[in-house]
């Protein structure tokens, strides 16, 4: 047996980075999974390559910001798989500049993309959830979730209210058989950094380097997994040392 036999994911943002990396972290343990974006090629490829290799994988186009697009999205897992046992809210998008000159349309984007979208996919998710009996649900926030850094303001309080709205949900379903939890990434190595400077970022982490996807696949599947029985409404942080000091 293998940590995910029998059991089906649905993983927003699945086509890069770190929900890439966590689709095929799940395939690889016998979980079938359901990749979900707006990247219909790269999806569709990711799917393709888990299948190649033997896995369960299915890619289905969903803009995380689209009500619709979920009830879509979470009939199609159950039709195809015939349950949904963990959902990832991984998709995300980010600012960067400083709040005077952020406009209300950057603002409303990646608060829609990253923050709604979770509330979004919880609810969509519920009740296909409950009647896993062995519900669970990784938020992906940041460590920019819990200290701030200066700009991005959108980005902080979308994040900041992923992690409460994670404990919240949390306890709602506490005795409903639905964990959820929320995972901090620090400086990843993803297509998300676009043409940051990475030498600054690795500066500024006490590790010297920056983390890998499979890193926070790694955090993201224990707490899927039946690894993580008693853990809920909690949040992890996976960010090479830099919220430590
Ligand atoms: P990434 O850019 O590689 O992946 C993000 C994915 O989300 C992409 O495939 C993109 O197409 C998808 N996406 C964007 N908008 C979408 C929408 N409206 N609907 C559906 N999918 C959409 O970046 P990543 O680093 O793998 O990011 C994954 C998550 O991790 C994000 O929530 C991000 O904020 C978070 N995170 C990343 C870092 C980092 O340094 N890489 C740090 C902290 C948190």
């Amino acid at each position: 047996m293998t940590r995910f036999d029998g059991r089906v994911a649905l993983v927003t943002g699945g086509a890069s980075g770190i929900g890439k990396a966590t689709a095929q972290r799940i395939a690889s343990e016998g979980g079938a999974v359901v990749i979900a974006d707006v990247q219909d090629d790269l999806g569709a490829q990711v799917a393709t390559e888990i299948e190649k290799n033997g896995g369960k994988a299915l890619f289905v186009h969903l803009d995380v910001t689209s009500e619709d697009g979920w009830n879509d999205a979470v009939a199609k897992v159950v039709d195809a798989y015939g349950a949904l046992d963990i959902l990832v809210n991984n998709a995300g998008i980010g600012d960067t500049e400083a709040i005077e000159v952020t406009s209300l349309d950057t603002w409303n984007m990646v608060v829609a993309v990253t923050q709604t979208s979770v509330f979004l996919g919880m609810k969509a998710a519920a009740d296909a959830l409950k009647k896993s009996g062995k519900g669970s649900v990784v938020n992906i926030s940041s460590m920019y979730g819990i200290v701030g850094s200066g700009v991005s303001p959108a980005y902080h309080a979308a994040k900041g209210a992923v992690r409460l709205l994670t404990k919240t949900t949390a306890l709602g379903w506490a005795k409903e058989g639905v964990r959820v939890n929320s995972v901090h990434p620090g400086f990843i190595d993803t297509p998300i950094l676009g043409d940051t400077d990475r030498d600054m970022l690795i500066a500024g982490t006490p590790m010297g380097r920056l983390g890998r996807p499979e890193e926070i696949a790694a955090l993201i599947t224990f707490l899927a997994s039946d690894d993580a029985t008693f853990v809920t409404g909690s949040e992890f942080v996976a960010d090479g040392g830099v919220t430590a000091g």
